[in-house]
């Protein structure tokens, strides 16, 4: 089903203390969403965090990463069945910063996938391009092999859980937002590509949200757009105020 998400990732920021401190202010400030809100914690304070967010209809947890074998010695990773054991309900898989730092490939992504979906979990799978691909007018094409690569082995019924985040790389972070209509001309491309492999109905049914120096000021027009249904939100999504206003913008 196609829904409206504002999912925030907290990467490795704040002790337990203050994420904790921070979701009680998320929790305080976001009353009725029109969407649901997906806070992704670091890996220490899932269990916490995500009992927190329980009691409140519409907030749900979400891990940042996980790895793709089921498990073993693999010393310092942790398997979708862990995240899946504390509750854990979205995974993101294949951000740009795994994608980068880690050398995370296509191959090791789509594996990522089948074991967050074989867990009951729903993948946040990130796609995007670099600046040089957007100068040469490459970008369709780039983020078309992202997604062939890592979710277009899924059969119809895995694909329908999985949400799509479209995080240009060059406005990840950088305060240099894409214009809604960049954002929209990719999503509209995405829907398009997601229609002819899985059919129209699939495609109207998918969620993808955009991400990439998001805030409170430019969310508004970029959720206006009608194929952006929410946002991935980084730096903004560490101030309750400001999340909370991004949240606010959902259509
Ligand atoms: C992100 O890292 O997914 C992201 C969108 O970060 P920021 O909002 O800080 O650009």
């Amino acid at each position: 089903m196609r829904q409206q998400i504002v999912a925030g990732n907290w990467k490795m920021n704040t002790t337990l203390e203050e994420g904790l401190e921070l979701t009680k202010s998320i929790l305080e400030k976001v009353e009725k969403p029109r969407g649901l809100v997906v806070v992704a914690p670091p890996l220490t304070h899932l269990r916490d965090v995500g009992k927190m967010l329980k009691v409140r209809k519409y907030f749900h947890l979400a891990a940042q990463n996980c790895y793709q074998e089921e498990k073993g010695a693999f010393t310092g990773e942790v398997s979708a069945n862990m995240l899946a054991s504390v509750g854990t309900e979205f995974v993101i898989i294949g951000h740009s910063e795994r994608r980068l730092y880690f050398k995370e490939k296509n191959d090791v992504l789509a594996a990522k996938v089948n074991v967050t979906l074989a867990r009951g979990m729903r993948p946040i799978f990130c796609c995007g391009e670099p600046l040089h691909i957007r100068e040469v007018d490459t970008h369709v094409g780039y983020v078309a092999k992202q997604l062939k690569a890592g979710l277009f082995h899924l059969k119809e019924e895995d694909f329908r859980k999985v949400v799509i985040a479209y995080e240009p790389i060059w406005a990840i972070g950088t305060g240099r937002t894409a214009s809604s209509l960049q954002a929209q001309e990719m999503h509209h491309a995405i829907r398009v590509l997601v229609a002819k492999k899985y059919g129209k109905a699939v495609a109207d049914d998918t969620t993808i949200l955009y991400g990439g120096s998001c805030n409170a000021q430019n969310a508004p027009e970029i959720f206006s757009q009608p194929d952006v249904d929410g946002g991935l939100i980084g730096g903004a999504s560490l101030k309750a105020d400001d999340f909370a206003a991004i949240i606010a913008a959902l259509k």
